[in-house]
C-alpha cells in the first residue's frame, strides 16, 4: 500500500490576495475566504473590490473608502 495521495484537499490561499496577516497590517480583515469582503477594521465599514477585466483585484483594493488606511 502505497501513500499517493497528497493533501490536495488543503486550503490553499488564493494567490490574487495578500495574506491575511499583510492585511491586517494594513487595518484590514477579509470576512470571507473564497469571495472578495473586505473590512476596515478602524470604521468597521465592509466593501467588496470589483475584479478588474483579467480577474485580478486592482491596486489598492484594500483601502478602505473612508480612508483609514490611505
Ligand atoms: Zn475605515
Amino acid at each position: 500500500m502505497r501513500q499517493t495521495v497528497q493533501s490536495e484537499t488543503a486550503e490553499r490561499e488564493d494567490p490574487r490576495y495578500l495574506p491575511p496577516v499583510q492585511l491586517a497590517r494594513l487595518g484590514v480583515s477579509r470576512l470571507n475566504r473564497c469571495g472578495i469582503l473586505l473590512q476596515c477594521m478602524t470604521c468597521g465599514t465592509t466593501w467588496s473590490p470589483k475584479l478588474r477585466m483579467d480577474g485580478t483585484l486592482p491596486p489598492g483594493y484594500w483601502q478602505c473608502p473612508n480612508k483609514c488606511n490611505w
